[in-house]
């Protein structure tokens, strides 16, 4: 076992080898922290970019290369030990060592869990049948992409933001794509009716089937090779499908932390500084319940890159003795069709809404106000106008719905004190 020496220098470890851990490793030797810095990550790939997964990569528009976050000489120059293909087992708080498996077990001061989240399984008869995908990892698309190719039927179960984007990349490349979504509407969890409308009206012009309020119970087989063959729904609809892609959420990889006897509530729960109740374990990422002490002021568990980078930030910091910057409004972006959706803030609870361009031509912000202020804005190929909305959103402005709307006067201008 590796003991540490005294006076030797101390071991930082990251298990998971995301973006969060990715991150969090570089930002520790930018901090000037002087130890060892150790990387653990399961997949054999330098840590990775996944939201091309469902984009680009799964259109074979960029190769599995355009995919890196950063490149190796990063890691290098940062004096990160890279463990690559290997999985942590275990933790044990007690000897503050990790248990890994086909390798020997490492000694940490301290310990940042980076672990991410898996696919949530979809747990129906029929559902180990040959040709059903989930898409979490450059695997997994590498397993779905030789079945992307017209005139194959595609059924997506879930209408989120993975299943979305998939089904704009399997219908542009003439795949029969149905979309079986079990709330009313789609991208439900994430956004206002509106905005689910707008995306419900430009996927049926794009030729894809959507059904909402649809409750997948089997799959039956008969298709390729044995494979899956049709879904069945309840109330006894059942779609016709060569292949099928299940995208119906997240869990969070949890179980380390639990086995260490770390308190886990849908998440690794983690103070304002990422730390979790061992002040030498921090949790970050898709993996973490956080405290987000900046706009929420409230426990979350977000799943985006920038919540998965600013988490990394802030560790680090606290790590190294320095000021933990405050959290911002969460943001994310889509990418479907000739779309870009950039989204922040939740927009929840909202009473008003205010649109700022034409859904129509598919340029615009949506505005959500609650009690005049603005919480959340929806940003559809406005790029240019969505830095102000981010800090429209991030400070909560008193802003009226007209003005917000009224095009005439640059969006730039209502963050003027006046317009408050
Ligand atoms: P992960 O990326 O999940 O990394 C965790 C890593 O830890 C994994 O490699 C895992 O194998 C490893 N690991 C787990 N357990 C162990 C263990 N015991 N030992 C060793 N290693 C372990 N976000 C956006 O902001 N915008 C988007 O457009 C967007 N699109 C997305 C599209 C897809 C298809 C997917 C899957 C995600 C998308 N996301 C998007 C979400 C975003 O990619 C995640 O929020 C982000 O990757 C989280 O990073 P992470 O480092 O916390 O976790």
């Amino acid at each position: 076992m590796e003991q540490a020496q005294p006076g030797a220098a101390p071991t930082i470890a990251i298990i998971g080898g995301g973006q969060a851990g990715g991150e969090a490793a570089t930002l520790l030797r930018q901090n000037r922290f002087e130890g060892r810095i150790v990387l653990i990550g399961e997949e054999e790939y330098l840590p990775y970019m996944r939201p091309p997964l469902s984009k680009a990569f799964l259109a074979r528009e960029i190769g599995k290369d355009a995919l890196t976050y950063k490149a190796p000489v990063a890691y290098e120059k940062a004096r990160v030990e890279m463990r690559l293909g290997v999985r942590v087992a275990e933790i044990d708080r007690r000897a503050k060592t990790l248990l890994i498996k086909s390798c020997g077990p490492l000694r940490y001061d301290k310990l940042v869990i980076a672990t991410g989240g898996r696919a949530r399984e979809l747990v129906v008869p029929g559902a180990v049948l040959r040709n059903i995908f989930y898409l979490r990892t450059i695997a997994d698309v590498e397993a779905l992409q030789p079945l992307m190719e017209a005139p194959r039927r595609l059924v997506i179960v879930g209408g989120g933001y993975i299943g979305l984007e998939a089904a704009a990349v399997a219908v542009k490349r003439g795949l029969a794509v149905t979309v079986l979504e079990g709330a009313p509407r789609v991208l439900a969890r994430v956004t206002a009716p509106d905005l689910s409308k707008f995306y419900e009206r430009i996927h049926r012009k794009a030729g894809v089937d959507i059904r909402t309020g649809v409750t997948v119970i089997g799959f039956t087989a008969g298709g390729e090779n044995g494979g899956v063959g049709a879904v069945a729904c309840a109330g006894g609809h059942s779609f016709a499908a060569d292949f099928v892609l299940i995208g119906i959420g997240l869990v969070p990889n949890t179980g380390l932390a639990e086995q260490a006897g770390l308190n886990v509530d849908d998440g690794i729960v983690v103070d304002t500084a990422s730390r979790t109740g061992d002040p030498d374990i921090y949790a970050i990422g898709d993996c973490a319940m956080h405290a987000h002490h900046g706009f929420l002021r409230r426990k979350i568990r977000l799943e985006s890159v920038p919540n998965a980078l600013e988490q990394a930030r802030g560790a680090a910091a606290a790590i190294t003795g320095r000021p933990i910057p405050e959290a911002a409004a969460p943001w994310f972006w889509s990418d479907q069709y000739d779309l870009k959706l950039q989204m922040v803030g939740f927009s929840d609870g909202c009473e008003e809404l205010a649109i700022r361009g034409s859904m129509e031509t598919s340029s615009f912000i949506a505005f959500y106000l609650r009690e005049r202020r603005v919480i959340a804005a929806d940003s559809v190929n406005r790029p240019g106008e969505f830095m102000a909305a981010k800090r429209i959103v991030g400070e909560r402005m008193k802003i009226a719905p007209a003005r917000l709307a009224d095009e005439s006067a640059p969006l730039k201008s209502l963050l003027q004190p006046a317009a408050a």
